[in-house]
């Protein structure tokens, strides 16, 4: 029977150095292989070209490595510049560099598609597939950088998860991509420099404060009370203001970090005072 290969990106430390001690190989391989993985982002084993032929073969027959693959690009003339990315699976999926004088931001995404319909985003409309796993929400975030650092030079000093998706409803693979994102052995950022926004699932507001999250948290608020809130954005039916509010308190002080509100207005809908 074929045994069906893993992602070598959702295996832990232990488990590749189990994987090494039973093929006899040198203890210091596992050192190389995550870096490979995590810093040097090889999308392929071949690419690992410091371990021998024979050990590439047994990862390759052993492991995959489902990395995203950039599939188009659009340059804005304000200078944004837009991504397609493909999955392994053939699901595109959208990530952005939003670049000013002072940062250099990525918008990543964190689901193929979105469940929660809201009427003023071209995702809501799209069925939601399923969610991204933390190593493609990483993969954005590493080619987003690149992209950085080829056009204006500079790193990337901010990532904002306001693409596609609720990353909310992602909850594990947000939290272990941000965890990957920031960690020395990963790209080493700041979390106070990411940004997770949420169109208001108050379960996951109040999960992030037991978390003790460090990243600022964001809410698309965009009215001002339920009826209006609710023709908009149809998860206010079951995650009301009141609800917002207390959950939004509660990670705060369990978190002090940072909240902000999106408010993007629609005339003659919530542009008056
Ligand atoms: S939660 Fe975000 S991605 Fe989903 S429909 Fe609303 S605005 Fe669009």
């Amino acid at each position: 029977m074929e045994h069906t290969k893993v992602n070598i990106r959702q295996l832990e430390i232990a488990d590749i150095e189990r994987f090494i001690g039973q093929i006899g190989e040198k203890s210091f391989r596992v050192k190389q292989i995550h870096e490979w993985l995590w810093q040097k982002h090889a999308h392929s084993f071949d690419e690992m070209t410091n371990l021998s032929k024979d050990l590439r073969q047994q990862l390759e027959a052993n492991f995959t490595l489902p990395a995203l693959t950039l599939n188009t690009t659009q340059l804005s003339e304000d200078g944004t510049l837009k991504t397609r990315f493909e999955t392994f699976d053939h699901h595109m999926i959208e990530g952005v560099l939003i670049p000013t004088s002072e940062r250099k931001t990525a918008c990543v995404s964190s689901q193929i598609g979105c469940s929660l319909s809201c009427k003023f985003c071209a995702t809501g409309y799209m069925e939601r597939k399923r969610n991204l796993s933390y190593d493609e929400i990483y993969d954005q975030v590493v080619m987003i950088n690149q992209q950085s650092e080829k056009h204006h030079e500079k790193s990337l000093s901010n990532i904002v998860f306001m693409g596609m998706g609720e990353p909310l409803l992602n909850y594990k693979n947000v939290l272990k991509a941000v965890e990957r994102i920031s960690a020395k052995d990963g790209l080493g950022m700041s979390q106070r420099r990411i940004t997770v926004s949420t169109a208001g699932v108050a379960k996951g507001i109040r999960q992030l404060g037991d978390d003790q999250v460090r990243f600022k948290l964001a809410l698309s608020l965009h009215a001002a009370n339920d009826k209006k809130r609710n023709e908009i954005m149809p998860i206010n039916e079951s995650n009301n203001i009141e609800a917002l509010i207390q959950a939004l308190n509660y990670f705060y002080k369990k978190t002090g970090s940072e909240i902000t509100f999106e408010y993007i207005l629609f005339k003659d809908f919530n542009d008056s005072e």
